[in-house]
């Protein structure tokens, strides 16, 4: 799976994109991960990427032909390539969400915005628009981090054994999460590790954590 990234600040990516779980993907299954920096498509010698917004207000806005233009090139390299806007106007981004995205395998064109956002026509040749939560962050490229992330850590080869994507929370449903776990020591300062996680009595360790697997 390719996912291409269309930013302003692709330098925030290089930490995100070359370390851990994303790292990996991209070493050792086919997951290619690449931004496409929105300056390169900006307008005239200063390269200018914002503008004004029509009927007055503060701050800028994308401007529409350099973002049409890195979508086209992004759509280039991956024809079959789903478009996600990242806007507080988008569908909230869910694990059910990131499991359909791994689950098609179609590469990403990750969109972010930036200022006081982008030119909605932009939207045209959007598939979603997602929003990570109700808040507002300064621009779209931490929500496309926990995008790429959520996905990329769901397609097959990625998770080592040891951390199954099968048993965590929101597998069930997007309410579920897995229940409290511990490590050793079994007490520390007065704190004691659930009887029951140390009784070695794996039907009765299942029933708890079935029990504990809720908010
Ligand atoms: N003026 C916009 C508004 O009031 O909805 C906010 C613009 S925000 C400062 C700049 C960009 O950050 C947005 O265009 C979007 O790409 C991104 N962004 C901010 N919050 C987001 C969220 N909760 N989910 C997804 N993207 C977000």
């Amino acid at each position: 799976m390719k996912i291409q990234v269309i930013t302003l600040f692709p330098e925030m990516f290089e930490g995100v994109f070359n370390a851990s779980m994303l790292w990996k993907a991209q070493k050792d299954t086919d997951v290619e991960l690449a931004t496409v920096n929105l300056r390169d498509f900006g307008l005239g010698p200063r390269k200018t990427v914002d503008d004004a917004p029509y009927g007055g207000g503060d701050g800028m806005l994308l401007m529409i032909e350099p973002l049409m233009n890195a979508v086209n090139a992004a759509k280039e390299a991956d024809p079959k390539a789903k478009v996600l806007l990242m806007t507080p106007r988008g569908d909230t981004w869910r694990q059910s969400v990131a499991k359909q995205y791994a689950d098609a395998g179609n590469g990403l064109i990750i969109i972010c915005g930036r200022y006081e956002g982008y030119d909605e026509r932009i939207t045209s040749v959007v598939d979603q628009q997602i929003s990570i939560g109700n808040y507002v962050l300064t621009g779209g490229e931490i929500p496309a981090m926990a995008v790429v992330d959520s996905v990329v850590r769901l397609l097959p080869g990625v998770l080592g054994g040891e951390t199954s994507a099968e048993v965590e929370s929101f597998v069930e449903d997007d309410e579920t999460v897995e229940a409290p776990q511990y490590t050793r020591p079994a007490e520390y300062n007065g704190m004691e590790v659930p009887e029951v996680l140390l009784s070695g009595n794996h039907a009765e360790i299942a029933q708890w954590r079935a029990k504990n697997a809720k908010r």
